[in-house]
């Protein structure tokens, strides 16, 4: 009889649902993972329980599961609606409970969002193993942050909104209004992967050599970066993301957040300088499912 403890993870996105069980964070095998649409919630859920139906039925019991969810989502504890996804413009999906339907398997749940499960994954497995406080900014169809300090995601009435804070504006960028619907030209408005289709009509890998896109977007996340390190402290800030991996953008980051700090933070003593300070991803596609796993082992 297996009586090591086994774990499920999912990794809750917009467009589709990973699920996995295993052992440990890296010790998924192979059908014990799937990946699932993310269409309406009484079907992608129906087929998130089935799917580990299937695994109890072959492998026994779950002793957690592990939650990474796309946001907006209520991860308060204490919460009558913790577990929900909160006022999404994704139809359907405001007010569905994403942990009601893993009762069934009659064990604890711990949930987190899909960036903070992220971030989690990075700083303990992946770019900030060797620090104590990473934050994880992805930069694709939106912008957000997870911040982990000490090992765990600080939270507080939500999560970080990174994505949300404001920029200075680039002089070659100063007639594009931004598309957040909350805030026009927060970092969201005018870094994410829509807003810079909807002002150069391509995606960043898409952009002719010596068009002026990713120096303005590098700038703008440079402009984050060094927000990050005043806020946070963070020992290393790791950027991914679909707009992240179109293009070459950290050289432009490091070098704008080094001119906005201006020389005010020890980042050459304490963090090694930029190039080890601002980093891509180590896990790249399995940080978030690694996260979930994480959350789950608690
Ligand atoms: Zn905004």
């Amino acid at each position: 009889m297996n009586r090591r403890a086994l774990y499920g993870a999912i990794e809750a996105g917009g467009t589709k649902f990973v699920c996995a069980a295993g052992y440990g964070p890296t010790d998924i095998a192979p059908q014990m993972r799937t990946v699932i649409a993310t269409t309406t919630p009484a079907e992608t859920l129906a087929a998130v329980v089935a799917f580990f139906e299937q695994v109890r039925a072959n492998a026994g019991a779950f002793s957690a599961f592990g939650v990474g969810a796309f946001g907006p989502v209520d991860i308060e504890p204490r919460s009558d609606t913790w577990g929900s996804i909160l006022n999404t413009p994704k139809p359907g999906w405001a007010g569905t409970s994403l942990v009601a339907p893993l009762e069934v398997f009659g064990c604890p749940v711990a949930l987190d969002t899909d960036v903070n499960a992220a971030a989690l994954a990075e700083a303990r497995l992946g770019a900030g193993q060797d620090a104590n406080s990473l934050t994880y900014v992805t930069v694709g169809t939106g912008i957000g942050g997870g911040v982990i300090d000490q090992g765990r995601s600080i939270r507080g009435m939500l999560h970080p909104e990174l994505g949300h804070i404001r920029v200075h504006r680039d002089p070659r960028d100063a007639q594009f209004r931004g598309v957040c619907p909350f805030h026009g030209d927060c970092l969201e408005g005018l870094a994410s992967g829509p807003a810079i289709v909807a002002r150069w009509g391509a995606p960043m890998s898409a952009l002719p050599i010596g068009h002026a896109g990713p120096d303005i977007i590098g700038g703008y996340l440079g402009q984050l970066a060094a927000t990050i390190a005043l806020m946070y402290a963070s020992e290393r800030i790791v950027f991914g993301g679909g707009v992240m991996s179109g293009a070459d953008l950290l050289p432009r980051i490091r070098a704008v957040a080094a001119e906005q700090l201006g020389g005010y933070l020890p980042i050459e003593a304490r963090a090694g300088g930029f190039e080890r300070l601002i980093v891509a991803p180590a896990l790249a596609g399995q940080a978030g499912i690694t996260g979930a796993l994480l959350l789950a082992m608690g």
